[in-house]
């Protein structure tokens, strides 16, 4: 079982407009952070998804903070 970090299959599925909005980019990258790892997430959008509690409980993304586990 093999897992790159790029996960292609979101990829293919979830593409960036050209012209994204602020709430495109928010989406996408909540949902790009959640499956697949291949870049980082800007710092400016983490700190809005988080802002707006957008941020996934479970982030693909290797060098994500995560939540401690609470009880
Ligand atoms: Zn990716």
């Amino acid at each position: 079982m093999s897992k790159s970090i790029l996960n292609r299959e979101w990829h293919a599925a979830n593409r960036m407009p050209a012209k994204a909005t602020l709430e495109q980019r928010l989406a996408w990258h909540a949902g790009h952070a959640a499956n697949c790892a291949c870049r980082e997430m800007p710092a400016s959008i983490r700190a809005e998804l988080e802002r707006r509690g957008m941020m996934p409980d479970t982030l693909a993304s290797p060098g994500a903070p995560r939540r401690p586990s609470r009880g």
